[in-house]
């Protein structure tokens, strides 16, 4: 690769601080790569010598093997952060690992220290709370875990937390922090945040901050808008003696703020190093004109941007395609027929969306057309465990057999069933050969269970019964869904048992499983959650699909920063999505999300096409949500449209009104009111006729006897149905 006058520029900047202002795809990384080459090779710079930080391993993990093919090092030798012919290169967090393996003992800790994740931080003040005797349920201890998070970001210990209590919540946050502390360090143990936070205590020692500022003299850091105010606080003391500090900065890329990125880390990095060399990459070297000229005319509205402007000299490309969907299902169904008439391999196709909700349909349209794909960095929709846990439930209504969804519910949300009383009913179920149904039905009679399970698992017979009975007395399974969520305070328990961010997620994905149940309205309820139940078996059955090499790649934009592809499409771009509701109204967030449409754009390197839906389930009903801001910031000469209206039959007749009193625009968001009313015409249906159905595509009649059909669709198996009132069209 011959690198640019300004690449190379970067590259021999090497004894001077440095920062390099750059666009997506401009090179960065690449820069970096060779300025370290140049270091080793050119000036006998001692690899020992120097630290380069990376945002993920996977790219500290590439930086390193190409440096040392370049350096004729054989790359499968190389082992961990110790190779002595190559830099230290890994992310921060490995980094600060290495910092405390070396000196943690100045802390009271042992050398072979274990590192909690999450869920173990959690078990802890679950732990801790029992011995305070808070109830968890008053106090949730993802909750306070969050806190604790948030605290020890601030850089806070538990005395300094003090000073922000002023509620009684937080006094509890303060005395199960203080606790928590001791019990980390009396188990050898450290949490994720620690690992921040007890390196920048070690290096306030003076002789040991000197050995590092001796060891590490020339220090650069990649994807620096992502760094929070204690990174940055430790590369600065680390840098303060050599004053040899190279960051990359690229502040339209900046996704982070919620986990403590702060943008103002420029600012101070100006005020560091007045005299830091300053170079631009605005050459991209990864998209076409179009893609990239759309991309700065969207950033540009901005106003906290350092001023950059890209060009590329790749060629003109295809224009952006907008593309208007009538409603959800079809967007899911256009994305699916794009790369079906594309005929590219799959692996060149790459969608991404705002919330995790919204693969679903994707997900679903997918699955119908035998499109093979991944969901990366998020689970596939009905893997979600929010969605397995009503699925149990639903399934064990269906079916009392059903021990493994039982068992997987019999204590979700929290009903101080435990452990003991399963194995007890275990026991049982073996010996007698009964399910677990006929076991709560005689509960007095068990032995071996204490008086309090016996009245937990009896109180758990009785909901049982009483959702059985109103789902023979609802009408539609939706409804049934709905009622049966509250009934067994599901949404309450994850209030409860999750931060903000994660309840809302799960939140988001609940919305989505009624959207699915609301396609079955025109079935009485209980064959209809058979149906349900049958259909969904076969999704995660057509999971092996996935297994093969070529495949469409699934994510969320936040998850798609290292990435690229020739295709890829955006899905649901509205306000109200992207931007997310909740940024609308605020400048700094609104910010973050035109930064992630950024992001999202620039991953595309030939073909770019951004869609929406003119309606969409969410939040549990229809919406009208109007077009992103985002979209209309794109200037006309960069994009082509694709507007279509309904190819899917609707279930609703399109009789529906909304409600315009809300707001004088049409373009704000509407809730969509309908109401079902579809009476088809029996006498028009015969034998082997094709139909063509919302959400199954085309179907054939195998067997009609008056209203009821009894429906192929390709190996899905058959389905009966009443056609006077199914969603169904002649075709
Ligand atoms: P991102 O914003 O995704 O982190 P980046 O700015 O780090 O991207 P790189 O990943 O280093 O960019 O480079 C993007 C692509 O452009 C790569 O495929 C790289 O090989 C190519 N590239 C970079 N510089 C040049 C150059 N001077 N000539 C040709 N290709 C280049
Ligand atoms: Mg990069």
């Amino acid at each position: 690769m011959n690198l640019n006058e300004r690449q190379q520029e970067a590259v021999k900047c090497i004894e001077w601080p440095l920062l390099i202002i750059a666009w997506a795809g401009s090179g960065k990384t690449a820069t970096l790569t060779a300025r370290v080459e140049n270091m080793i090779k050119n000036h006998g710079i001692s690899p020992q010598n120097i630290l380069c930080v990376t945002f993920t391993n996977k790219a500290a993990r590439e930086m390193k093997e190409r440096i040392a093919k370049n350096l004729w090092i054989d790359s499968t030798q190389i082992r961990s952060f110790k190779d002595y012919r190559l830099p230290f290169m890994g992310t921060f967090h490995s980094f600060w690992v290495s910092v405390l393996k070396e000196y943690i003992e100045i802390l009271d800790y042992k050398k072979d220290f274990i590192i909690y994740d999450t869920a173990d931080s959690v078990s802890l003040i679950k732990q801790i709370l029992r011995e305070m005797k808070f109830e968890e349920k008053e106090f949730p201890p993802r909750k306070i875990q969050t806190y604790i998070s948030t605290a020890k970001n601030s850089l806070l210990t538990p005395s300094q937390y003090e000073q922000y209590v002023d509620s009684s919540f937080k006094e509890v946050v303060r005395d199960v922090y203080h606790k928590y502390q001791k019990k980390l360090q009396e188990n050898n143990a450290l949490d994720f945040d620690d690992i921040l936070i007890k390196t920048h205590n070690i290096l306030q020692k003076p002789e040991i901050l000197a050995t590092y500022q001796e060891r590490y003299t020339y220090i650069m850091v990649d994807e620096y808008q992502d760094t929070n105010i204690t990174q940055y606080e430790i590369i600065k003391m680390l840098a303060s003696k050599y004053r040899n500090l190279a960051v990359v900065w690229d502040d339209w890329q900046s996704i982070y703020s919620w986990r403590w990125a702060d943008m103002r880390n420029i600012l101070n990095f100006k005020k560091d190093y007045p005299e830091a060399l300053v170079i631009k990459l605005e050459q991209n070297y990864r998209s076409t004109k179009h893609i990239i000229n759309a991309a700065n005319e969207v950033i540009k509205n901005n106003k906290n941007a350092l001023s950059k402007t890209l060009w590329t000299e790749n060629c003109e490309g295809e224009c952006i395609t907008l593309i208007e969907a009538p409603d959800d299902r079809n967007e899911a169904k256009k994305i699916a027929e794009i790369i079906v008439e594309q005929g590219r391999p799959y692996s060149k196709n790459l969608v991404l969306y705002r919330t995790n909700g919204q693969s679903r349909q994707i997900e679903e349209y997918l699955i119908g057309a035998w499109i093979p794909y991944k969901v990366v960095g998020g689970l596939k929709f009905y893997d979600r465990m929010e969605i397995k846990d009503l699925l149990a439930y639903l399934k064990i209504l269906y079916n009392s057999q059903d021990s493994i969804s039982m068992k997987r519910i019999i204590n979700v949300p929290v009903r101080k069933i435990g452990a003991r009383s399963l194995e007890v009913l275990d026991e049982y179920k073996n010996n007698y050969d009964l399910s677990y149904l006929q076991i709560l039905e005689n509960i007095e009679d068990v032995e071996d269970l204490k008086w309090a399970a016996k009245i937990s698992l009896a109180n758990f017979y009785t909901l049982y019964r009483e959702l059985r009975k109103k789902l023979n007395s609802l009408p539609s399974l939706r409804e049934f869904a709905e009622y049966m969520i509250q009934k067994i305070w599901y949404k309450d328990y994850l209030k409860w048992e999750y931060s903000e961010a994660e309840y809302d997620a799960k939140i988001e994905n609940i919305d989505e499983l009624i959207n699915v149940l609301s396609a079955y309205e025109w079935i009485e309820t209980i064959p209809a959650l058979g149906q349900f139940i049958d259909e969904v078996s076969l999704l995660t059955d057509m999971d092996q699909l996935s297994e093969e090499n070529d495949f469409v790649t699934l994510m969320t934009i936040h998850t798609s920063k290292w990435l690229e592809r020739e295709n890829v499409f955006i899905a649901g771009v509205e306000d109200g999505i992207l931007p997310h509701i909740r940024t609308i109204g605020n400048q700094e967030e609104l910010e973050e999300e035109r930064r992630l449409m950024y992001v999202a754009m620039t991953r595309a390197k030939e073909k770019l096409y951004i869609s929406r839906a003119k309606e969409r389930f969410q939040f549990g009903e229809y919406m009208r949500n109007p077009k992103s801001r985002f979209i209309d910031e794109i200037p006309l000469v960069h994009t082509q449209e694709i507007w279509f209206t309904s190819e899917v039959s609707f279930f609703w007749d399109l009789n529906f009104w909304w409600n315009l009193s809300s707001s004088p625009s049409s373009e704000t968001f509407q809730k969509v009111i309908k109401t079902p009313k579809i009476d088809n015409d029996i006498a028009s249906f015969s034998i082997w006729d094709r139909l063509s159905h919302p959400k199954f595509w085309i179907w054939i009649i195998t067997d009609l006897n008056g209203e009821l059909a009894e429906i192929a669709f390709n190996n899905w198996g058959l389905k009966k149905m009443n056609i006077r009132i199914a969603p169904v069209k002649k075709v």
